[in-house]
């Protein structure tokens, strides 16, 4: 395992990010396969561990804590994240307090060795800034106290945002986490927030390194270019690669759902394996196909709040689908949505664009979605042509 200095530690390249963890049949977490993860992460040498508030409607927490209290307290990092960009306008703040109290106890630990204030961006600023709340007073206070070892941020703003929350509060971040790959270099600005960041000397904790999966698998041709220029590499590996050879970051989180992953991510992080010239540039060449599909990570923050309780992100992925070519197997998907659950469903609210870490216009790409389905034969209409077509090959003997 590659570990990288902070401060006075030692921390493992390869974080254990806990958004999506693995599920069992009934959708639940599936803790005695988180289990067998952490047991292999801890024998590799990973030692960080990130969970946050809102992760698997707040099972997150509990499940790694269940999965961490088998090993030594000092044998694993913890960080876990305050909820800030949950609020809601128009309803009563929520009392830092009450929920750190409430993260200890869940997590079963009296201390977090890395506490984050939970994607602050432009919509969220509006609660982080306000001087009433006194979040960063009251983490400051719970840091002096020994009972947050290290305190930073997450944050999925843009620069110009980033650049004000820094001369506000930079002086006291230990470190940052930031939407990090390379497609958000040019996509996000993730490259100016890596100057930013470094200009304050904070640390760069990298998140959505493989985009929620998207950077994990390519279509035919696009792979083959891949594996042909690293045979030994799977496809995921690439993104991390990437990392190493551009970035200067100190962590690098991947959300694991399987085995399967675990063992590629340790595979990956036992050596740095920079990419040459000929590989960035099949990566700038990626980089330009995927920034013209919408970029959703599937993260679900904008699900909890749907007035309409759509599936969001899954209808942004049968947009992607489409915009690459009309395709069955997406209109039977979209279609056993089921009716009032569909594009057309949506009322144009804007609660997820409030909340969406990857600014996406939510309401205008469901508009869009719903226009390019509603010229579409219906899934009903494909099954009858296909049936009345294998009748009459039938009739033919
Ligand atoms: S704008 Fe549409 S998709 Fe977004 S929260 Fe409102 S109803 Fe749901
Ligand atoms: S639309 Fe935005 S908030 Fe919703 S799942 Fe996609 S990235 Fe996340």
């Amino acid at each position: 395992m590659l570990y990288k200095d902070f401060q006075d530690l030692k921390l493992s390249a390869l974080g254990f990010g806990t958004m999506r963890l693995p599920l069992g049949a009934d959708g639940e977490i599936d803790q005695a396969q988180l289990d067998a993860m952490v047991d292999r992460a801890m024998a590799a040498g990973v030692n960080y561990f990130d969970t946050a508030y809102p992760y698997h409607n707040g099972k997150s927490e509990l499940a790694i804590a269940r999965s961490l209290a088998r090993y030594p307290r000092e044998s694993w990092y913890l960080a876990d994240k305050f909820p800030g960009h949950q609020n809601v306008r128009g309803v009563t703040p929520m009392q830092p307090a009450e929920i750190f109290e409430e993260q200890l106890a869940k997590c079963g630990v009296d201390y977090f060795d890395f506490y984050l204030l939970h994607n602050i961006n432009e919509h969220s600023l509006y609660y982080y800034g306000n001087p009433d709340n006194h979040y960063l007073e009251y983490f400051l206070e719970q840091k002096g106290k020994g009972r947050i070892k290290h305190l930073g941020f997450s944050t999925h703003a843009g620069p110009e945002c980033l650049k004000g929350l820094l001369e506000k509060i930079g002086k006291h971040m230990e470190f940052c986490q930031i939407q990090l790959n390379y497609v958000d270099w040019k996509l996000q600005g993730a490259e100016e927030k890596c100057v930013l960041l470094a200009d304050y000397g904070i640390p760069v904790w990298v998140m959505e390194p493989v985009r929620g999966g998207r950077l994990a698998h390519f279509d035919e041709a696009t792979e083959a270019k891949m594996r042909a220029l690293r045979p030994d590499e799977s496809i995921p590996a690439w993104a991390f690669r990437w990392l190493q050879t551009v970035t200067r970051s100190t962590m690098v989180l991947s959300g694991m759902s399987n085995m399967a992953q675990m063992e590629d991510n340790i595979r990956t992080f036992s050596a740095e394996k920079p990419l040459d010239e000929k590989e960035l540039a099949l990566l700038g060449e990626i980089r330009e196909m995927l920034a013209r599909s919408i970029p959703c990570t599937g993260c679900r923050y904008c699900c909890a709040g749907c007035p309409m309780e759509l599936n969001i992100p899954e209808m942004l992925a049968m947009a992607n689908e489409m915009a690459i070519g009309s395709s069955i197997t997406t209109i039977a998907r979209y279609t056993a949505l089921g009716e009032g659950k569909r594009a057309d469903a949506c009322i144009g609210c804007g609660q997820c664009v409030q909340v969406c870490p990857q600014n996406i216009e939510v309401p205008t790409e469901l508009e869009k979605l719903a226009e390019i389905m509603a010229k579409q034969k219906s899934w009903e209409q494909i099954c009858a042509e296909r049936a009345a077509a294998a009748a009459a090959l039938k009739a033919k003997g």
